[in-house]
C-alpha cells in the first residue's frame, strides 16, 4: 500500500517546486499576509515555508496528512470548484509519502504551538507543545529519499532553485498585498516583497525596471462569456530575450496553451524576430465553466467556451497594445 501511495504521490510532486506551490497555496488559503520560504540545495535537501495564517488546530494534526482530507470543502458551494483547483486534500499527504515532513502550527485559540512529524500520511508521534507565533511552519526534508531514480534524475539544485524562484515570483506578483520572501538557507533574501506593495512595484522588484516601465495595464470584461481579465503586459515596442507568461485563473497559477499561443502570436506580429514580451494575466471565470475532467495534478486548464474566450481576450489585447503604441 505504501508503494502505491508513493507512486501516486510522485505523480503529484514531480520536483521541489510542485510541493512548494501546493504549500504556498495552502498558506494563501489560510489567509496569511506574510510568507517566508527558505531553501537548501534547490529544495532537494530541505525547504521550509513559514506563514502567519490561521494555523492548524492541535486536534487536526491527526488528519492533515491523510489523503483526501481537507478543511476547505465547506467554503465552496459545489463540488465542481473543488475538483478543479486542487482543493483535494492531497498535497500534504503526497509530500509525507515522498519526504520527511514536519509541521509547527499555532492557531489564535491555542496558547502554544504544536509540532509534529509525518511519514506516509501518518503522525509519527502525538503533537508536542512548543513556543511559537500564530501561523504555520512546514519543513520538507530529503525529498524523494525513497524514490532513488527520481532523486537521481533531479541533479541540479541550481535548476530546482530557479524553478522555485519563478513560482515565488509569480505568486508575489499576483498577491501583491502579501509579503513574500525567498532565500537560500543562511543567505540573504533573493526575493522580498512588502505587504503593502502593488502589482507593478513587485514586477519592478522581481523582473526589473526595464520591464516595469514598459507595462501596459489591461482590464477587460465580457459579460456574455462571463469572464473578467486584468493584468499587465509589455508594450509591443519592448523586447526581451525570455518570454514571461504568467497566468492565474481564479487565483491559481495554471497553464493554458491555447491562450498563450494566441497572445504570443500577437507579439510575434509586431515584435522583431526572437524577441518576447512579459505578460501577466489574472482571469476570473465562472468556476462552473472550468473543466473538471482535467486531472487535478495537471496544471493545464480547459474551460467552457475556451476558444471564444481566448479569441475575445486576444482581440482586446491586440487593440489595447496597438492603441497604447501610438
Ligand atoms: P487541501 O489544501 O486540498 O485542503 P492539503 O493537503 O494541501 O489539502 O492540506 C490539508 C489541510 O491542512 C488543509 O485543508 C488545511 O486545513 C490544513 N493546512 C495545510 N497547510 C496549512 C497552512 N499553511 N495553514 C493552515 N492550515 C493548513
Ligand atoms: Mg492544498
Amino acid at each position: 500500500q505504501d508503494v502505491v501511495n508513493r507512486i501516486a504521490a510522485g505523480e503529484v510532486i514531480q520536483r521541489p517546486m510542485n510541493a512548494l506551490k501546493e504549500l504556498i497555496e495552502n498558506s494563501l488559503d489560510a489567509k496569511s499576509t506574510n510568507i517566508q520560504i527558505t531553501v537548501k540545495n534547490g529544495g532537494l535537501k530541505f525547504f521550509q515555508i513559514q506563514d502567519n495564517g490561521t494555523g492548524i488546530r492541535k486536534e487536526d494534526f491527526e488528519i492533515v496528512c491523510e489523503r483526501f482530507t481537507t478543511s476547505k470543502l465547506t467554503e465552496f458551494e459545489d463540488l465542481q470548484k473543488i475538483a478543479t483547483f486542487g482543493f483535494r486534500g492531497e498535497a500534504l499527504a503526497s509530500i509525507s509519502h515522498v519526504a520527511h515532513l514536519s509541521i509547527i502550527s499555532k492557531t489564535k485559540h491555542d496558547i502554544c504551538a504544536y509540532q509534529a512529524e509525518f511519514n506516509d500520511g501518518k503522525l509519527k508521534m502525538p503533537p508536542r507543545p512548543m513556543a511559537g507565533n500564530q501561523g504555520t511552519i512546514i519543513t520538507v526534508e530529503d525529498l524523494f529519499y525513497n524514490m532513488t531514480v527520481r532523486r537521481q534524475a533531479l541533479r541540479s539544485p541550481a535548476e530546482e532553485y530557479q524553478k522555485i524562484s519563478e513560482i515565488v515570483s509569480k505568486y508575489a506578483i499576483h498577491n501583491a498585498s502579501i509579503g513574500f520572501a525567498l532565500k537560500k538557507y543562511g543567505e540573504n533574501n533573493d526575493i522580498r516583497t512588502s505587504q503593502n506593495s502593488n502589482c507593478t512595484e513587485n514586477i519592478r522588484l522581481i523582473y526589473g525596471n526595464c520591464i516595469a516601465r514598459e507595462l501596459v495595464e489591461f482590464d477587460f470584461e465580457n459579460r456574455d462569456l462571463d469572464f473578467k481579465v486584468k493584468g499587465y503586459m509589455t508594450n509591443v515596442n519592448y523586447s526581451h530575450k525570455k518570454y514571461q507568461f504568467i497566468l492565474f485563473i481564479n487565483n491559481r497559477l495554471v497553464d493554458c496553451q491555447g491562450l498563450k499561443k494566441c497572445i504570443d502570436a500577437i507579439y510575434q506580429t509586431y515584435l522583431p524576430k526572437n524577441n518576447h514580451p512579459f505578460v501577466y494575466l489574472s482571469l476570473e471565470l465562472n468556476p462552473r465553466n472550468i473543466d473538471v475532467n482535467v486531472h487535478p495534478t495537471k496544471h493545464e486548464v480547459h474551460f467552457l467556451n475556451e476558444s471564444e474566450i481566448v479569441e475575445s481576450i486576444t482581440t482586446a489585447i491586440e487593440q489595447k497594445l496597438l492603441g497604447s503604441n501610438n
